[in-house]
């Protein structure tokens, strides 16, 4: 009886065959033994992130920041034989999920605008990139208009700072929800907080402190930039928003944190990430996306979403599903 393994292998066998006959054809006499000569040094790191595509008359280009590696001990409403199913199904192994970090430049045809700032250096070497893409999408720092921040968390706001605190971006203005900068300035909070959640307050006071001389605060959903305009999204952060970009009849709604893990949330909206500050808002405020995002197929983009990121919200049921984005640019 053939197995199906052997029956795998007849087939790439005969695969193999018709591909080297197809090769010996068209280049008369190439061997085999001459592609080991082509063989190079592994790099031993990945290539940077970067991936643009247009929005009616801008660019926008998701740029990878780095990873999490975010463990069941963070996650809300996190049920053991549900978690294994969804990571099975995901082809993950062990328990932990890993997640990017994406942040978005958006060129506006007159304005270079970041979409989020990354880390620097707050949470370890898996993270704190960014500089990297853009630089090989052909931007420098010195050259970003403005900044607009989704939520004041290290992984959105403290790629404003390098290392040494210094300035990363010279010549931007940034923008934060309203909200955001009351809850993260409240030494009452801060105070309550527990000891592990300082360290949030004080990067995020440092981040903003140091653009002070250019820094805009938003609310509502007025234009905040050129085709730009802020979507409240409450719950992961009191002041958490996303940015809607319309641009001549086509829109991409930047989402921030409104899910962090793809292979469970997508699932189960209900369930959340241990820095939500109010998990049952957050919930709701999911809910009430992923809801309007199936119904209106619009296309978004998640700071944690498969990178690059871009994608659409499917319905499976009562459930959704992440359906990533095609190849952006017809070459
Ligand atoms: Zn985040």
């Amino acid at each position: 009886m053939r197995t199906s393994s052997s029956s795998m292998n007849r087939r790439a066998f005969l695969g193999a065959g018709a591909a080297t006959g197809a090769l010996l054809g068209a280049a008369g006499g190439l061997t085999l033994a001459t592609s080991a000569q082509a063989a190079a040094p592994l790099a031993g790191k990945p290539l940077v992130g970067a991936m643009r595509r247009k929005v009616g008359d801008f660019e926008v280009t998701a740029l990878l920041d780095g990873y999490l590696d975010v463990e069941k001990g963070l996650v809300i409403g996190y049920d053991d034989a549900e978690a294994k199913r969804l990571r099975d199904a995901a082809f993950i192994e062990g328990e932990a999920v890993r997640i990017p970090v994406n942040a978005f430049l958006i060129n506006t045809g007159d304005k270079l605008v970041l979409g989020d700032a990354g880390t620097s250096s707050a949470l370890g070497p898996t993270l704190g990139h960014l500089t990297e893409p853009l630089a090989a999408a052909g931007v420098t720092p010195d050259q970003i208009d403005a900044i607009l921040i989704t939520h004041m968390h290290p992984d959105h706001l403290f790629g404003v700072l390098d290392g040494e605190g210094n300035k990363v971006f010279p010549n931007a203005e940034l923008l934060l929800p309203e909200a955001d900068k009351a809850f993260w300035y409240d030494d009452a909070i801060m105070g309550g907080a527990p000891e592990q959640m300082r360290a949030f307050f004080e990067g995020a006071r440092r981040a903003a402190d140091a653009y002070q001389d250019r820094q805009t605060l938003f609310s509502g959903d007025s234009e905040i930039v050129s085709g730009v305009r802020p979507l409240a999204l409450p719950g992961h952060t009191p002041g958490h928003h996303g940015f809607v970009i319309d641009s001549n009849g086509e829109t991409l709604i930047i989402a921030g944190d409104i899910l962090h893990m793809a292979p469970y949330q997508f699932a189960n909206p209900d369930w959340g990430i241990a820095f939500d500050v109010d998990s049952a808002q957050a919930t709701a405020t999911r809910k009430k996306f992923f809801d309007q995002m199936a119904t209106d197929r619009v296309m978004f983009a998640g700071s944690h979403a498969p990178f690059p990121g871009f994608g659409y919200v499917g319905r499976e049921g009562n459930a959704y599903r992440f359906v990533a984005a095609d190849w952006p640019y017809s070459l």
